[in-house]
């Protein structure tokens, strides 16, 4: 006795009685819905980024790692899920887990837009040195000025500057971080100028 690829249902016969698919047909199905959801998850992911660079939080790397993570997690995930189609195994659970993780990308991707379009709080000005800067080219660039930090247990803060507030600093000069709390309790960048 096995579950049904498609429904889930359990089934003794090569046919499902539940909702009628041959166990090839089933598969067949289920590796569509498969691909459908990797697809809403990968744009999911591009929102994401998109989203994490309009009010860009201030521990924008941090979460930046733990959305890859959970990136190459989900894919993972998904080809273990094919691999046991595959095989005719047992992929009740772990469905069941992979979907459960497809709209995730896109819930952070509004929680980090709503913490930053509906936040009323007036900014914070913090003036602090620039140590260094980093850039990472792509379709989405990184921008940072690594500067020193004003929050207790932290040495360096690494801010998320356009392309222009990247070019106008160097290191070693003053600058004016304006930091706005957040709708949901998130800090973000509102901007960067001089002393
Ligand atoms: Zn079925």
């Amino acid at each position: 006795m096995s579950r049904c690829l498609n429904c889930g249902a359990t089934r003794d016969e090569d046919v499902c009685a539940s909702c009628g698919l041959s166990s090839s047909a089933a598969e067949f199905t289920l590796r569509g819905k498969l691909l459908n959801r990797t697809a809403i998850f990968l744009v999911g992911a591009i929102a994401f980024v998109v989203a994490s660079a309009r009010y860009p939080a201030l521990n924008l790397d941090k979460i930046l790692i733990f959305i890859g993570v959970l990136f190459f997690l989900t894919l993972g995930l998904a080809m273990w899920l094919e691999g046991r189609a595959l095989r005719h195994l047992e992929v009740e659970a772990l469905k069941r887990i992979y979907y459960g993780l497809i709209p995730v990308p896109w819930l952070l991707a509004g929680l980090l837009l709503g913490n930053g379009v509906m936040d009323n709080s007036a900014p914070t000005f913090q003036e602090v040195r620039v140590i260094s800067k980093f850039a990472m080219p792509g379709p989405v660039p990184n921008r940072r000025l690594i500067v020193n930090s004003w929050r207790e247990g932290e040495r360096v803060e690494r801010i998320p500057v356009d392309r222009m507030d990247f070019d106008r600093f160097s290191p070693g000069d003053a600058v004016i971080v304006n930091v706005r709390e957040g709708l949901v309790g998130i800090p973000w960048v509102s901007g960067v100028t001089r002393p």
